[in-house]
Formats: structure tokens, C-alpha cells, sequence
């Protein structure tokens, strides 16, 4: 008998620490021995000339998500899943969303039979839109189950929550052991400049970008980790898009603030360039926050380097583009205001990452295996489960062909959208084959993942994001009491 289910053989393993050649001897689902010249197993894969990553964890991701008024989100958890393991993707983690004045539970529990269909494994991050005495009790349930983030907005209308709200949801993830995840833009601060821009006839998709600046991104930003500290609660700043709002995660980082920062694959490679283009084609690149001037990005990029910026997801967000229910919702006169937020991108997110940052030589390997897996396993609390290659984690394994160059079309992608924002994109570096617990879902464009064979994770009590135990007065808020220390 094999002593291996299979063996990934002859490759260069890169994890966040480093890189290795080794083989990676896999049984039972998980990874069983690493080393040069295992014994043969019952499979063989070859991985000469290759790399053998982590498979990407992608925290951000809109799938299969109850979307409002009349929109629809264009894919469900099977041709989600089967898009993310098409771009070396193992886990994502989408959100079971609380309907206003509606119960957080049975929002996850409905999530969770939807799920069902998903050929990856994946977690939950809990929107909270009304945090009601009913709701925050939930929660309570929910996290010691496992479901460890929360979402909150700050801006759209239909799920956004005030200050008070928000420190509501900070203070019950601090409580009981959630990070909460922030979608940080000034939401009065469009309402005005989208008004006035409306006023003077401006609603094409290329003024989108002017009705949110980058100071709504910093105001909000600043005010969202303000509120964090007041409650001494974990956060992580969503898609930060401008370089002078990921600065204030620096700063209050240096002051020892338990803030991370988030950018998506759309901050590094698009720009105002795209949704300026002609009529209506601008549309397919509006999401919030806006993608900014093209000088934008390199600054993002020293961010990354620096640390401030340390995951990047893809905030996949699904709408077909020649769609009533998607971008031409409102028809191709629509403002930008009414013209569904949002682009697709779990399956380019690692290819379009690895291209512009390790073969563009703007990152090294270990720092993209770390942006794209180690760092949201470590942060969301899937490490060392997920996010490593080390005896005892789950064989969840994207090999890599760090020289193919492949142009990015539509027709070869395998999310249930008409459109990708990187038509026509060049890449260098492409995932061949992914594995999930040693199984393999896709090899060479050919997909052999079967719906239904992913699962939920459930996340233990972690670390990471453990309360610094600092507040801003002797007052703990959070619990009511004076701290004696
Ligand atoms: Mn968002
Ligand atoms: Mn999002």
C-alpha cells in the first residue's frame, strides 16, 4: 500500500516564511510528510518546473448574496466556488447578511443551506443592518459557534449603521471574540456631492469617482478606527482603495491599534481611466470605493510592502453588464448613482496579484503567498488549518505555472458573469492545477470539482485578534465597570 494518497513531486514549495524544493506527500485530505524524494503514493502529480503554493484565501467575496432592489447577484455558490478554485482559490468567505429588523440566525442558517452547493470550503462574516437587543443577542450564539466577523457599512442607505450602532457591533465582537470587517465611506458626504453632481448634470459613470473622493474614504476611515479604539475592538478596514486612507491605518497601527487593511486585485490594476471610458462601457468598472487616478497605485503597492496593506481579496461582487437585473438595471441612461456597485474578480484575483506584483517584480513570492493566504488564514482564524504548507494542514494547494502568459478573456473564466473587468489583460504566472484536501477541482482549465463537496468552517476562539485591554478612560465600556489596573 502507498504510504501517500498522493504526491506533488519535484516542485518548489513557497509559503509566507520562504521557499523550498520539496515534495508534499498528502493522506487522508491533509498534509502528511514534506521532503526531497518521498515514497511513491497511490497518486502522482508533477510539479517540475512549478510552484506549489498555499491555495489562495479570498475573505472578501459576494456570492450567491441576497442583494437589494431588483439587483441580482449573478452567481451561486457553485459557480462561485468552481471560478475561486479555477484561480487557485481553496476558501472564501462571503456574508450571511441580516435583513433589517430580521434575525441575524435565521440569516445564517438560509446562508448555510445555500451553501451547500459550494465546491470549497468556506466561512461566514455576519452583516449586522439593524443591531437590535434581539440581534446582539444572536450574535452571542453565532460567535461562539464559530462565525468569528462581522460586517458593518457605514455608507448605502439600505444597510448602513450610525456611530452609535456601530460601536454597538464593535463592542459585541469584543465581547465575545469577532473581528469586525468595515466598509468605510462618508455616507452623508456622497448623498451631497451626488446631489449637487445630478444638479449640474454629471451623472455619467465617469463622475462616480467624484462623488466620493478620497477624503470620504479618510474621513470614514479615520472615524471607523476612532470608534474602534473607544471600545479597544479588533478591526479590518474593507477595500481600502486611497493610499491617504490606508495612512491612517498606519498611524493608528503605530499607536497600537489593532487595525488591518484590506485592497482588492481592482485598486492595483484599474484606475479613473476605466470608468471614464465612453457611454455607458464605464459601468463595468464602478465599485466603491472608486478606483482612483492611475499615481494612486504604486502608492498602494509601498503600502503593501510596508505591511499596512496585508491582505488582498477581490470583494468579487458579481452583476452582469447586458443584464436588467445586473449594471443596466436602470437602463444605460442610469446615473452612476443608480447603476449597480460592484465587479467580479475571484477567479482573476490571484493571477492579476501575481502578474502585476511578483512578475512585475513590485513583491517577492513569500509576500504574495502571505497577502493572498497566509495573512487572511492568520487573521479570520483558519491558520495554520488553511493558509500553510506544513504537515497537519488541510492539502489545499494552488501549483503554479510562474511563466505561462495567458490574456485574460471572459469566455475562458467560470463565474456566471458576461463580463471581466481585465478583458484583454496579459498575465504572467497562472494556477494550472488547485487541490482542496487533496482532491484535485481543476487541472489545466479542466474542472473536476464536484458541487457539494465543500465545507463550512467553523472558527475556534483565536488569538490574532485579542483586545489590547487599553481604553480611553479607567471606564470599560464594554462591560460596564470601572478597570482596575
Ligand atoms: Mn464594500
Ligand atoms: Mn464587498
Amino acid at each position: 500500500m502507498a504510504d501517500f494518497d498522493l504526491v506533488v513531486r519535484g516542485g518548489t514549495v513557497v509559503t509566507a516564511e520562504g521557499t523550498a524544493r520539496c515534495d508534499v506527500g498528502i493522506r487522508d485530505g491533509r498534509i502528511a510528510a514534506l521532503g526531497i524524494d518521498l515514497p511513491p503514493g497511490a497518486r502522482e502529480l508533477d510539479a517540475k518546473d512549478r510552484l506549489v503554493l498555499p491555495g489562495g484565501i479570498d475573505s472578501h467575496c459576494h456570492i450567491e448574496q441576497r442583494v437589494s432592489s431588483g439587483v441580482q447577484n449573478a452567481d451561486s455558490w457553485e459557480s462561485g466556488t468552481v471560478s475561486a478554485a479555477c484561480g487557485g482559490t481553496t476558501t472564501v468567505i462571503c456574508f450571511a447578511v441580516q435583513p433589517r429588523g430580521g434575525s441575524i440566525a435565521e440569516a445564517v442558517d438560509a446562508y448555510a443551506r445555500l451553501a451547500t452547493k459550494a465546491v470549497i470550503d468556506h466561512a461566514f462574516h455576519l452583516q449586522v443592518t439593524d443591531p437590535s437587543p434581539q440581534a446582539l443577542g444572536e450574535l452571542n450564539d453565532l460567535i461562539a459557534q464559530g462565525h468569528r466577523s462581522l460586517k458593518v457599512f457605514m455608507t448605502n442607505d439600505s444597510v448602513r449603521l450610525d456611530d452609535r450602532q456601530m460601536l454597538e457591533v464593535l463592542a459585541a465582537g469584543r465581547e465575545h471574540g469577532a473581528l469586525t470587517v468595515i466598509h468605510a465611506e462618508n455616507s452623508g458626504a456622497i448623498a451631497f456631492l451626488t446631489d449637487r453632481l445630478l444638479a449640474a448634470g454629471l451623472g455619467a459613470p465617469r463622475y462616480f469617482e467624484w462623488s466620493r473622493p478620497a477624503v470620504v474614504e479618510r474621513e470614514a476611515v479615520t472615524r471607523a478606527i476612532a470608534l474602534a479604539e473607544l471600545v479597544d475592538a479588533p478591526v479590518q478596514i474593507f477595500h481600502v482603495s486611497a493610499a491617504e486612507a490606508a495612512e491612517e491605518i498606519r498611524r493608528a497601527r503605530a499607536r497600537g491599534v489593532k487595525v488591518w487593511g484590506e485592497t482588492c486585485a481592482q485598486y492595483l490594476l484599474l484606475s479613473d481611466a476605466d470608468t471614464n471610458r465612453p457611454g455607458f462601457e464605464g459601468a463595468k468598472y464602478i465599485c466603491s470605493p472608486a478606483p482612483r487616478g492611475a499615481g494612486n497605485r504604486e502608492a498602494l503597492w509601498a503600502l503593501i510592502r510596508g505591511g499596512v496593506l496585508d491582505i488582498v481579496s477581490s470583494d468579487h461582487a458579481p452583476h452582469r453588464y447586458d443584464d436588467p437585473k445586473g449594471k443596466k438595471l436602470n437602463g444605460e441612461d442610469a446615473p452612476f448613482s443608480r447603476i449597480p456597485n460592484g465587479v467580479p474578480g475571484v477567479e482573476t484575483r490571484l493571477p492579476v496579484l501575481f502578474s502585476e506584483g511578483v512578475s512585475a517584480g513590485r513583491i517577492d513570492l513569500p509576500t504574495f503567498v502571505a497577502l493572498s493566504s497566509t495573512n487572511p488564514a492568520k487573521l479570520f482564524g483558519l491558520y495554520p488549518k488553511k493558509g500553510a504548507i506544513t504537515v497537519g494542514s488541510d492539502a489545499d494547494i494552488a501549483v503554479w505555472d510562474p511563466r505561462r502568459r495567458v490574456t485574460i478573456r471572459n469566455a475562458m473564466l467560470h463565474h456566471n458573469v458576461d463580463y471581466t473587468p481585465f478583458e484583454g489583460y496579459e498575465a504572467t504566472g497562472w494556477p494550472v492545477t488547485t487541490l482542496s484536501r487533496g482532491e484535485v477541482l481543476c487541472d489545466e482549465g479542466a474542472v473536476t470539482a464536484a458541487s457539494g463537496r465543500g465545507r463550512l468552517l467553523l472558527r475556534p476562539a483565536y488569538d490574532t485578534i485579542r483586545p489590547t485591554g487599553r481604553f480611553t478612560t479607567p471606564f470599560d465600556p464594554v462591560h460596564g465597570r470601572i478597570v482596575h489596573d
